[in-house]
């Protein structure tokens, strides 16, 4: 097997760990989102779009006959749920979670950027368009967050206020 065959599997596996976090992230994310209905349903959105990259991602191992490996999903689900219980210990939880979640798309983006050029260099045409596809959800979802990333914030604080008011 050719050395850039070699990386591309490799970087194919991480992107494959990669999503199986973001899609626990993801996941728990949007059952505890209670007062950001926008963002709540957005997020659920990707859940549905980082399940159809998986499927893609399945779709670029069986073009080159080969399997995701099953320590990175482990070490991948391990690090969605610690992130998860940091997250509830903090009352600005909101905020830190769209500041990891614009972060994650962002990783993402930079993958899917290396897992085409790499398709490219291996001539495969049909896993650098999976990946293209995938490259674009992400584009989105990170623009969508960035653009939100404002307002959430100043929704979190103006609540914040009116609580403490409340128990004052
Ligand atoms: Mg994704
Ligand atoms: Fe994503």
């Amino acid at each position: 097997m050719s050395e850039t065959r070699e990386h591309l599997i490799h970087w194919l596996r991480d992107a494959y760990a990669m999503e199986k976090q973001a899609l626990e992230m993801c996941e728990r994310q949007s059952e505890r989102i209670e007062n950001y209905p926008e963002l709540k349903a957005r997020i659920a959105e990707h859940v549905v779009e980082t399940k159809s990259q998986i499927a893609r991602l399945d779709e670029c191992f069986k073009l080159l006959e080969e399997s995701p490996s099953a320590v990175k999903d482990a070490a991948g689900w391990f690090m969605g749920n610690m992130q998860a219980a940091g997250g509830m210990l903090m009352p600005d939880e909101i905020v830190k979670g769209s500041m990891a979640s614009y972060v994650f798309e962002n990783l993402e983006i930079a993958s899917y950027t290396i897992l085409i050029a790499a398709a490219e260099a291996d001539s495969q045409p049909k896993i650098a368009s999976l990946c293209r596809e995938i490259l674009e959800q992400e584009k989105a979802m990170a623009e969508w967050l960035k653009n939100h990333l404002s307002e959430t914030t100043k929704t979190f604080l103006q609540r914040d206020e009116a609580d403490v008011k409340a128990r004052a």
